[in-house]
C-alpha cells in the first residue's frame, strides 16, 4: 500500500546549530498554517525534513507526485523551504521498493534520454547501504528500459530515501521560496506605500524570517479613497506569509498642509518622509518592532540620493533597512510580478508624497537647515496629534507563542499595544 505525501527540506537551518529545533517548528508553524487552506493535511517532523500528509491519505488525495495548486500556494507561503518532493511513502523491505521502483520507472523512467537512483538512509541501520540501494535497483531499471545512467543532471532523479519507518520514493523537486522561517528575525514595521517596491521589500524581509507589521500615510482627501483600499489589498497579500499582520493607517494630510504652509516647496519631500520616519517610530516601539522597512532605492527617484537619505533616516532613532537599495527597478518589478503584488501596484493612485511638490525637488539636503525649517512648526504635536487618530486593521489570527527563554513574543502583545484613536 502506498501512501502519498511531501517531503519539505530546509533552507539554510543548518546554520543555525542549537537553535535548529526552534527554527523547525516556526517552519512546521508556517506550514501547519497554510496547508489547512489546502486540505486536512498534517506535518510530521522528520530528522532533517518536514513531511506533509494527507490525513486521510492512501493515495487517491494527491496525485502521484503531483501537488495541487493550493498546496503549492502553501508551499510557495512558508519561508524556510529550499524545494519539496511529492513522494510515495512504502514499507522499507526492498522487495517493496523494488517493485515500487520499477512500477515508477515505467511511468517515469521509460523513454527519458538519462536517469539516476538518489538513494540515501536516514537510518544507518538499514541493511543495505546507499551504494547497494543505487546500484541494485538503477541496474534492473537499466535492463528494462535500457535508458542510460547519468551522474550529473539526468533527465529524471529517481529518489529513495530510507527512514526509520518507511522508505520515501520521488521523482521530482520543486524549488521552494528559500529564506527563513517567519517568526525567527525579530518584528520590523514596514512603510507601505501604494507603490511597487515597499510590497516587495516587505515580502523580503519576512523572508528572512522577520515578523511584519505595515505602517500607511494617507492623504486623504488629497487622495482618493481607491489609493488607500490598494494598499489594504497589499496588505493582506503580505499577510498570507505569516499568522497575522497589522495595518497602522496614519492620517497624514494635516501634517502635509502645516509643512506646506511652512517650508519651501523643494523641501517639502524630505520633509514629509522625515515625519513619516517620525509617526512610524512611535508605532514601532509601541509594537515592538525593532527596524523601519522601505522601499527606497538608492537614486531611483529624487528624494532617494545619498544625501536625502541620510536627511530621511536622522529623524527616526531606529534602524532603517531598505532592502531594495541596490536593486534596479526593473529587479523590484520582477519580483513583484513574481510574489503577485505588481498588478495591484500598479492600479492609478496618487502618491501623498508628490503633494504640492515643485517640479524640481530638493536632491542635496543638509541636516542644520532641514531642522531650522522643522523649528517653524511644532513637530511634536503633528506626530502625536497624526499618532493618536491612527486606525489599525488586523489580517489573520496572532498566534500565541513562547520563545526557548521563555519570553513571549511581541506578537502576543497585539491589542495592548493598539494605538488610541
Ligand atoms: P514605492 O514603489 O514603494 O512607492 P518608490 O520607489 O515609489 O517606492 P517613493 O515613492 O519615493 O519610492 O517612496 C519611498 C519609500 O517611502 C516607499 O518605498 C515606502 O517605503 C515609503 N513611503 C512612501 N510613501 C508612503 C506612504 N504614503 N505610506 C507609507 N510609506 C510610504
Ligand atoms: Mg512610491
Amino acid at each position: 500500500m502506498t501512501t502519498n505525501a511531501v517531503v519539505i527540506r530546509f533552507a539554510e537551518l543548518f546554520l543555525k546549530g542549537g537553535r535548529k529545533a526552534w527554527f523547525t517548528a516556526r517552519l512546521k508553524e508556517s506550514l501547519e498554517r497554510n496547508t489547512r487552506r489546502a486540505g486536512p493535511f498534517r506535518v510530521r517532523e522528520g530528522y532533517d525534513h518536514l513531511m506533509v500528509i494527507h490525513q486521510h491519505a492512501t493515495g487517491a488525495h494527491l496525485p502521484d507526485f503531483e501537488v495541487t495548486p493550493e498546496l503549492e500556494a502553501a508551499f510557495q507561503r512558508a519561508f524556510g523551504i529550499q524545494n519539496y518532493s511529492p513522494c510515495r511513502l512504502v514499507p522499507r523491505e526492498i522487495g517493496v521498493i523494488e517493485s515500487e521502483v520499477m512500477q515508477i520507472a515505467d511511468e517515469h523512467v521509460a523513454g527519458a534520454s538519462s536517469f539516476r537512483i538518489a538513494a540515501s538512509r536516514a537510518d544507518k541501520e538499514y541493511p543495505l547501504t546507499s551504494m547497494d540501494l543505487s546500484v541494485r535497483l538503477g541496474a534492473q531499471v537499466f535492463l528494462k528500459h535500457h535508458v542510460p545512467g547519468k551522474m550529473k543532471d539526468p533527465a529524471v532523479t529517481l529518489g529513495v530515501h530510507i527512514l526509520p519507518n518507511h522508505a520515501m520514493l520521488s521523482v521530482r523537486t520543486v524549488k521552494g521560496p528559500g529564506g527563513l522561517p517567519v517568526g525567527t528575525g525579530g518584528r520590523v514595521l514596514l512603510l507601505l506605500s501604494g507603490g511597487i517596491d515597499s510590497p516587495v521589500a516587505g515580502w523580503q524581509m519576512m523572508r528572512r524570517g522577520c515578523d511584519l507589521d505595515a505602517v500607511h500615510f494617507d492623504a486623504t482627501p488629497y487622495t482618493k479613497v481607491q489609493a488607500r483600499e490598494k494598499v489594504e489589498t497589499l496588505a493582506r497579500m503580505l499577510a498570507e506569509y505569516q499568522a497575522s499582520m497589522r495595518l497602522w493607517i496614519v492620517p497624514f494630510a494635516a501634517v502635509q498642509a502645516e509643512l506646506r504652509d511652512h517650508a519651501p516647496g523643494r523641501m517639502l519631500v524630505v520633509l514629509y518622509r522625515r515625519m513619516m520616519m517620525r509617526i512610524a517610530t512611535k508605532l514601532a516601539v509601541r509594537s515592538g518592532a525593532q527596524a523601519l522597512v522601505t522601499g527606497e532605492s538608492l537614486g531611483q527617484v529624487a528624494s532617494q540620493t545619498l544625501e536625502n537619505l541620510s536627511v530621511i533616516e536622522d529623524a527616526s532613532g531606529l534602524p532603517i533597512l531598505r532592502p531594495l537599495l541596490a536593486f534596479d527597478k526593473l529587479d523590484g518589478i520582477l519580483l513583484a510580478k513574481q510574489i503577485g503584488t505588481y498588478k495591484t501596484s500598479i492600479l492609478p493612485y496618487e502618491d501623498c508624497c508628490s503633494l504640492f511638490v515643485p517640479p524640481h525637488p530638493e536632491t542635496a539636503a543638509r541636516l542644520d537647515p532641514t531642522r531650522e525649517i522643522e523649528s517653524r512648526f511644532d513637530v511634536d504635536a503633528l506626530v502625536d496629534a497624526a499618532v493618536a487618530a491612527t486606525e489599525e486593521l488586523q489580517y489573520g489570527v496572532p498566534p500565541v507563542r513562547k520563545d526557548p527563554g521563555g519570553t513571549l513574543d511581541t506578537a502576543t502583545t497585539a491589542t495592548e499595544d493598539t494605538p488610541a484613536g
